[in-house]
């Protein structure tokens, strides 16, 4: 089976890095499936997960947007925030999407950034549902 090599960077580091089958994820304007030897391109990426398969093992990574880069030899993902499946803590994701959601019921008293506590609320949703389906 054909593979590709795949990174995962973010500004704390390399979160993910390993040969591949095929890369799945979701871009800002829609679905992305890369395999071995896809046409080079750059898309910006949703917050969402990464879905890797390397034979029969398939492995999740909640990403926070970011951009996608692919090369002929080579995809990188560059992400504001990135966890592997297993490093998810999901107590503090859930008890970010609480506050979160707070911040939401309270934007009509006050002049809370309503954008950030949607955005805020959608990385601890991604989370949450990345380690749920790691189970
Ligand atoms: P929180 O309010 O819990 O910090 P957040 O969405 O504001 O959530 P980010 O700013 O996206 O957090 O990320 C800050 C750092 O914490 C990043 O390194 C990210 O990978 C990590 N991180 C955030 N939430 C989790 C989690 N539930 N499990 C593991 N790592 C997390």
């Amino acid at each position: 089976m054909k593979t590709v090599a795949v990174s995962i960077v973010t500004p704390d580091g390399p979160v993910y890095e390993s040969e591949v089958e095929m890369v799945s994820t979701k871009s800002l304007t829609g679905d992305l499936g890369i395999l071995p030897g896809h046409v080079p391109m750059v898309a910006p990426l949703a917050i969402g997960s990464v879905r890797l398969k390397k034979g029969k093992e398939v492995e999740l990574v909640a990403v926070s947007g970011g951009f996608l880069e692919v090369k002929p030899d080579k995809v990188t993902i560059l992400a504001q925030s990135a966890e592997r499946a297993d490093d998810i803590d999901i107590e503090r994701a859930i008890r970010a999407k609480k506050r979160a959601e707070e911040r939401l019921r309270q934007q009509a008293q006050s002049n809370i950034d309503f954008k950030r506590a949607e955005l805020a609320l959608r990385r601890a949703l991604n989370r949450i549902s990345v380690a749920q389906q790691n189970k």
